[in-house]
């Protein structure tokens, strides 16, 4: 599923593409995706001009020059392909079309179909209910240690599972939480609520530093991921520790390599030598 820095990645990519220019048409090819599409999409999007292509935690937002936002989510297996003119390929899975003005073409394509879209406007953007619960941008200046701390106090669930927590820090997902906790030198499975300020400064500076870092690769294709241009990310190349259950740990010789366990049914990799 494609987390903050392959969706920042897919941002960048629309940007280039959309901003200042006009939506021809946006041809809305199917009636719905996870829930049904808004069935005036189209009409409320063609012909408008887009400002500003921006992200928030896995959404990507389209502003437009009459102040609407059209809000959207990759689910597990979509994506956002740009080809420069209209394509003659259109497929089963390319459900959404936009038409810019330039002759390029976005188009949304999602097999698996858990892809979501809603169009909303400016005022009601942040309390839409996708929205309204995130907790802050790990790379903007609302996030630090004191932001973690104030969320693990007291709390009795795991590391991993604080910074799955959209509330606490939003996202994240599961392998830039497996690859921050490895580089912080935490083991996932401390309780939350241990955390100390000089552990919760390592944390923060390491997420930034890997979300930075997979931002810049092009974020990690896994499965799906591909950057609008059709290039995949190529941040998997650095992970240290997801999907690399027995592998050498890349930082210690403790011979024991990268271990594997379940939490809350979902894999987490560690080294158990290196975090505590
Ligand atoms: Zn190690």
């Amino acid at each position: 599923m494609p987390e903050l820095p392959e969706v920042e990645t897919v941002c960048r990519g629309m940007a280039a593409a959309l901003e200042g220019h006009r939506l021809t048409r946006v041809e809305v090819r199917r009636p719905d995706l996870r829930f049904p599409l808004p069935p005036d999409l189209g009409e409320r999007m063609g012909g408008r001009q887009v400002v500003r292509v921006w992200r928030r935690a896995k959404y990507f937002q389209i502003g437009l020059d009459d102040n609407q936002v059209m809000l959207g989510h990759l689910g597990m297996s979509g994506r956002i392909v740009i080809s420069p003119a209209a394509p003659n390929d259109l497929g089963p899975h390319d459900h959404i079309l936009f038409h810019v003005d330039t002759g390029a073409v976005l188009r949304f394509t999602d097999p698996r179909r858990f892809g979501m879209v809603d169009i909303t406007d400016q005022t009601h953007l942040a309390s839409h209910k996708w929205l309204a619960g995130l907790g802050p941008e790990p790379l903007e200046a609302g996030f630090g240690p004191d932001t973690l701390l104030a969320a693990a106090a007291g709390r009795r669930t795991s590391l991993k599972a604080l910074l799955l927590d959209q509330q606490v820090v939003a996202g994240l997902g599961n392998i830039y939480v497996c690859e921050a906790l490895y580089h912080a030198r935490l083991d996932p499975r401390r309780e939350a609520g241990s955390l100390t300020p000089a552990e919760a400064k390592r944390l923060a500076k390491a997420i930034r530093s890997v979300l930075t870092r997979a931002i810049a690769a092009g974020g990690s294709s896994l499965r799906d991921h591909v950057q609008t241009n059709g290039e995949l990310g190529y941040f998997q190349h650095e992970w240290a520790v997801y999907g690399k259950e027995g592998e050498a740990c890349p930082a210690c010789t403790c011979g024991q390599g990268i271990s594997r366990i379940v939490q809350s049914n979902r894999s987490t990799f560690y080294c158990a030598h290196r975090q505590r």
